[in-house]
């Protein structure tokens, strides 16, 4: 009952605190943190694109402008001179040769490696333009689009190698020893040192690049050509040199860079990983049932709003469960809640097992399961869970235990062109308590079964929820009636007394019976009010038809089981009626047997007690089913009404004459008078009579009457 009230206020707050929170955390958010990555690595390569962009403009360019310096200097000296003087062209270390206006070249010194196009280029940050031709067998400058010069950097990093006997290379070129040893010299460093590196292999490649960036400066040939004064060209060899200390500012602005990225790349995969790595965690302790270690109602609703709403499974035919545990509490009760949750694990477990893909279980509360299954045939599904039941029935070897299953069917449907629907706007907790209210139709019983939701439940939810809403506002109205049905006895006819039934005027149903709200009221414990509404009603009722002159019956009142366990209960009655001024002795308390299993101690002193103040207590609806006997030889009870059933059907006849007879034998010697309910017929009327019954309720007298009617009969005696 409790699970049922759970999940009906679960559906009506549609998303609960915990559900929102949990879809607060669900959403994804290491993209965010792929994205700053991103955008930081994005920002990071810019700039260091453009950083070495600028940095070896102007380191390349800075040489040329000396380079060029020089041997414009060359070329105003041979102007000054005799063209044909080319000993002054025999410089040290450096190449020339001139051409003529017609491409001969007429003087030479030293192979010529220059390509065969003069290039106008930029230079000196793009101030001034010279003539250049590129070297055949450099890689490394290069001009680009716009006519600036430009240094391949990266390319010229990565072509410095060893080879397998040890030799060094710049690209193509082949650093020697000598070569190594004089670079050290120039910037400082041991030639034992040198040594070192030189002749090591492959895999100490990598330990040996810091090495080697000390040493190594590249150069990068470049032709420069400058037009003289008689119309030849000179064109010069100029030796652009790279070297460490052009290299160190920027490789250490490159390492710092990349150490930078890295940096932030480990911080971004740190946090991705631990994000999804805490995400799964806080996702898997919300989905998971503290109980079994299973999937919990979360999960479940989550899960199967997925399943139910893709397209893909809009043809699958499914089925919500309302799994129950049935008699998981008196379990918990004669053994322990451990060994209760231990089964409630083992069920769990058995049902997960039993499971096809695409079809979940969850342990929703107490004994409550969920499920969520496919089928093609209902008969089949029948079947399946019956046998599922069958199965769980025999989990344990010393239990016997029983399961219901409330059932319903989620239909496929198709739109005009015949394809599937998808069932997008689904409510799973509404199907949830479907089948929760499927089974709940098994009401008290114990038994194992298979019950199915259709629209008559959902008419009668409707009905629950109406009157549930309009109880107090019919209470306040005094839109409940008592009616009153005149007991008689059946020996002389005459009015003995009467019980006080209730009726519900609706403005908008109209005539209700009890039947359709008393065990309303009973779940949801107005019928506390109900219960005093009618005592309160009865004896101003009784008062005033006292003061008016009638020989006023005692009139029994129903008091309801929830009712009678208020320990102060005997006093609240006695309290009710002396503001209204009734006596005692025309109030009767009528309590139905199944009161008696809840508390019998506190059960035996209310009675005693409503007894001491003058009012007689009887024991209502005697042989519907409980052990009656035995709750009589405790009980202190006036009067005993033999149950309705006795007159009926198949309980008459001879042998429920023998057990009526006794039974009001029994009643007789224990002192207590009987009062038997629902005779219709004047042949049980004459045999009560002639069994000694004191008094008769039942339609061959009277039915229960508007109090006008009642007022009148009252006067016939
Ligand atoms: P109950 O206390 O056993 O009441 C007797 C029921 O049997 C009444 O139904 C009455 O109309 C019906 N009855 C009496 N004689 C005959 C007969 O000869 N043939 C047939 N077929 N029925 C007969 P009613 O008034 O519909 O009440 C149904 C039940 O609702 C009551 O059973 C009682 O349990 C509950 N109830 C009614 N009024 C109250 C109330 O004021 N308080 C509480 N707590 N329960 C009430
Ligand atoms: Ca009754
Ligand atoms: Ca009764």
């Amino acid at each position: 009952m409790a699970d049922d009230k759970e999940l009906k206020s679960k559906g009506k707050n549609k998303k609960t605190k915990n559900e929102k929170s949990f879809r607060k955390i669900k959403r994804n958010h290491s993209w965010i943190s792929i994205l700053i990555f991103t955008i930081t690595l994005f920002l990071v390569g810019a700039l260091g694109y453009a950083f070495v962009d600028f940095f070896f403009l102007y380191a390349v360019e800075t040489k040329i402008a000396a380079e060029y310096d020089s041997i414009s200097y060359m070329s105003r000296l041979y102007d000054n001179h005799k063209s044909d003087n080319y000993d002054l062209l025999d410089e040290e270390g450096r190449l020339y040769f001139i051409k003529d206006k017609d491409g001969n070249i007429i003087y030479q010194k030293g192979e010529i490696t220059a390509s065969e196009e003069a290039k106008s280029v930029f230079f000196d940050f793009e101030e001034n333009k010279i003539n250049v031709y590129l070297d055949k067998n450099d890689e490394y400058i290069y001009v680009n689009n716009e006519g600036s010069l430009m240094f391949d950097y990266f390319k010229f990093i990565k072509s410095i190698r060893y080879d397998k006997d040890g030799v060094l290379y710049v690209g193509d070129r082949t650093i020697e020893h000598d070569e190594l040893v004089e670079y050290g010299d120039k910037i400082g460093i041991d030639s034992n040192e040198i040594d070192v590196h030189v002749g090591i292999d492959d895999e100490r490649y990598k330990e040996s690049m810091n090495a080697i960036n000390d040493v190594v400066s590249a150069e990068l040939p470049l032709w420069i050509s400058i037009d003289l004064r008689d119309g030849n060209e000179l064109v010069a060899k100029a030796y652009v040199r790279i070297n460490v200390r052009d290299v160190a500012l920027f490789t250490i602005l490159a390492i710092v860079v990349a150490v930078i990225i890295f940096l932030v790349f480990i911080v971004v995969v740190a946090n991705v990983i631990g994000g999804f790595i805490r995400q799964r965690r806080i996702t898997n302790f919300f989905f998971t049932d503290q109980v079994t270690k299973g999937r919990n109602w979360m999960w479940f609703k989550d899960r199967s709003d997925q399943l139910l709403r893709k397209k893909k499974n809009a043809k699958n035919k499914y089925a919500v469960i309302n799994f129950v545990f049935v008699k998981y509490k008196t379990f918990c009760l004669c053994h322990s809640v451990t060994e209760g949750e231990e089964v409630l694990k083992k069920v769990n477990d058995w049902m997960e097992s039993s499971i096809e893909k695409k079809e979940l279980v969850a342990h929703v509360t107490n004994s409550n399961f969920a499920m969520l299954l496919r089928y093609v045939d209902a008969d089949d599904l029948d079947i399946r869970i019956k046998t599922l039941i069958k199965e769980l029935e025999q989990i344990d070897t010393e239990h016997k235990f029983a399961f219901q299953a409330g059932v319903n069917k989620i239909d496929v449907s198709k739109d005009e062109n015949g394809r599937f629907v998808k069932r997008k706007n689904i409510d799973i907790e509404q199907e949830y308590n479907n089948a929760c209210a499927a089974r709940a139709t098994f009401g008290t019983s114990e038994d194992s079964g298979v019950a199915y939701f259709d629209e008559k439940l959902v008419e009668e939810q409707k009905w629950i929820d109406m009157v549930q809403e309009k109880q107090q506002q019919a209470l306040d109205n005094e839109e409940f009636m008592v009616y009153y049905q005149p007991k008689y006895d059946p020996k002389t006819n005459e009015l003995r007394g009467a019980e006080a039934l209730i009726r519900w005027q609706s403005p908008d149903y109209g005539f209700v019976s009890p039947g359709r709200i008393i065990p309303i009221f009973e779940k949801n414990g107005f019928i506390t009010e109900i219960d005093h509404y009618m005592i309160q009603h009865v004896a101003k009722d009784q008062k005033a038809w006292l003061d008016k002159g009638f020989k006023c019956v005692p009139v029994s009142v129903n008091v309801s089981r929830a009712h009678f366990i208020e320990s102060d209960l005997a006093e609240q009655i006695r309290d009710m009626i002396d503001k209204v001024g009734t006596p005692h002795n025309l109030i009767e308390i009528e309590l139905t047997e199944s009161a008696f299993f809840d508390d019998k101690n506190a059960m035996i002193s209310t009675i005693e007690k409503l007894k001491s103040y003058g009012f007689s207590v009887s024991m209502d609806d005697f042989g519907s089913g409980y052990s009656s006997l035995n709750s009589l030889k405790d009980m202190p009870l006036d009067v005993l009404k033999l149950d309705a059933e006795f007159f009926r059907g198949e309980n008459s006849g001879e042998r429920g004459e023998i057990v009526v007879t006794e039974a009001i034998k029994l009643a007789k010697s224990l002192n207590m008078r009987t009062v038997a309910e629902g005779v219709e017929i004047k042949e049980q009327v004459d045999f009560l009579a002639e069994q000694g019954c004191d008094m008769i309720q039942g339609y061959y007298f009277a039915k229960p009457m508007p109090k006008d009617e009642y007022e009148a009969r009252m006067s016939e005696t």
